[in-house]
């Protein structure tokens, strides 16, 4: 249990958290002989789960525990919403990546009243403070998460391939920022990359690859330094974020297209107005690079209506020109659109590959009809994929005409002959 006196340190320091530091808390962590019992609380996996564990708590944990606190992955809200058990914890510290994650009313009630801590860019957005750098650049404790998988996949027996990103690989970033400022990102509070972690900061030998998460590993000045030392490890790596092809030039890619890369590269396509400056880099990047190549397509951010569904078309079309392969995003205010349906149908044609290269948009949608008329009972009405291909095409033929029928087999260039 905490004493009168560490209790109002702890309280000053959720008031020094408000004003982005977080030293205090440091100092009760290193400067106490006592053992505190310290309990983690990831949000967003506790709301709809996530594919990754979360940076910060790793390392918050690993830090924790270098001064020997006991610290535990909270699995369950009940273990915390309860007023009897709350003080099993001297410390609860919750992190939230995404701003639609849900927390329960009883907890909220518990982070208004400062009972717990919190941070990440679901609460505070790009204002969200920086951890202190002593757990900023501490070894993440890749053991947080392990009870949690164990129980959820029958003591590793079951869909472990789901956690395959918490259990086989390296995480961190080589460098942070960026300096495009784009409206949607959180990372508009930097102005260039810098360096920020050596890759030894972050590797566990034991561990089969190593995911970056790095802002815009491309704009580096570092670049080539950094992509030595990870070839030197030996692992295969990959950016999880979409890399900015952009600034694709004949070095980088000659450099890139070497590497032991584990999966596609992925690269992104947000805005059509670069889809000249996207497809010369493309062209530098297939000379180099004969594999498979992905690139995100960011849909439903700068409207939600026709000339948006027409400017996605385009960044596809551009896309497969180049024998790559599209991955719709959809921005969630997608949903408001009229045009729902046609983004889904379109994400569900594009991130798809084997129906991206064997199919054009209406082989696809009218494949689906047919499966429907086939499979289901429903006699009323069209399949939801068929009917959002056709009403839009009755209320934009000239879209429709442009788009609706191009084969990734046919305009690729890149196809052998
Ligand atoms: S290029 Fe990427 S990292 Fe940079 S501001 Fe835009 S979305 Fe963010």
């Amino acid at each position: 249990m905490l004493s009168k006196k560490e209790n109002l340190q702890k309280n000053n320091y959720y008031k020094l958290l408000e004003n982005k530091l977080g030293f205090i808390f440091c100092e009760l962590i290193e400067a106490n002989d006592k053992q505190f019992k310290i309990g983690i609380i990831d949000a967003d996996l506790l709301d709809q789960g996530t594919k990754h564990p979360n940076l910060a708590l790793l390392k918050i944990s690993g830090y924790c525990k270098e001064f020997r606190h006991s610290v535990k992955l909270i699995c369950d809200y009940s273990e915390i919403a309860d007023k009897l058990k709350e003080d099993i914890y001297d410390f609860l510290i919750m992190s939230k990546v995404f701003n639609f994650t849900k927390i329960p009313a009883v907890i909220q009630k518990r982070i208004d009243n400062k009972e717990i801590i919190i941070g990440g860019t679901g609460f505070y957005g790009m204002d969200s403070p920086d951890l202190p750098d002593k757990i900023e650049h501490h070894m993440p404790d890749y053991e947080l998460y392990t009870d949690f998988i164990s129980s959820q996949t029958d003591n590793f027996t079951k869909n472990v391939i789901r956690y395959e990103d918490y259990l086989n690989y390296s995480i961190g970033f080589t460098t942070r920022g960026c300096f495009r400022k784009c409206s949607y990102c959180v990372n508009r509070k930097y102005d260039r990359v810098i360096k920020h972690s050596p890759i030894s900061e972050f590797l566990d030998p034991k561990r089969r690859g190593i995911y970056l998460w790095d802002d815009n590993f491309m704009a580096s000045p570092d670049f080539y330094t950094i992509l030595d030392a990870l070839i030197a490890t030996g692992k295969p790596f990959q950016f999880r974020q979409g890399l900015d092809i952009r600034l694709m030039t004949a070095d980088k890619a000659e450099r890139l297209a070497k590497v032991k890369y584990k999966g596609d590269f992925i690269f992104a396509f947000d805005h059509i107005e670069d889809a000249e400056k996207i497809s010369n880099s493309l062209k530098i990047w297939k000379k180099y690079y004969k594999k498979s190549t992905k690139l995100y397509v960011l849909t439903g951010y700068d409207s939600q209506d026709e000339r948006d569904i027409e400017n996605t078309f385009e960044r596809i079309k551009i896309i497969m020109e180049h024998g790559c392969l599209p991955y719709i995003m959809r921005y969630e205010d997608y949903k408001e659109s009229k045009y729902k349906s046609m983004y889904i149908q379109l994400a569900r044609w594009c991130n798809q590959p084997n129906f991206l290269k064997k199919k054009s948009f209406r082989q696809y949608c009218k494949a689906n009809e047919e499966y429907h008329l086939t499979h289901t009972n429903i006699i009323k009405g069209y399949c939801s994929c068929y009917k959002a291909m056709i009403d839009f095409e009755m209320e934009f033929p000239e879209i429709a005409k442009k788009y609706y029928d191009l084969r990734f087999e046919e305009i690729n260039q890149y196809k052998s002959k």
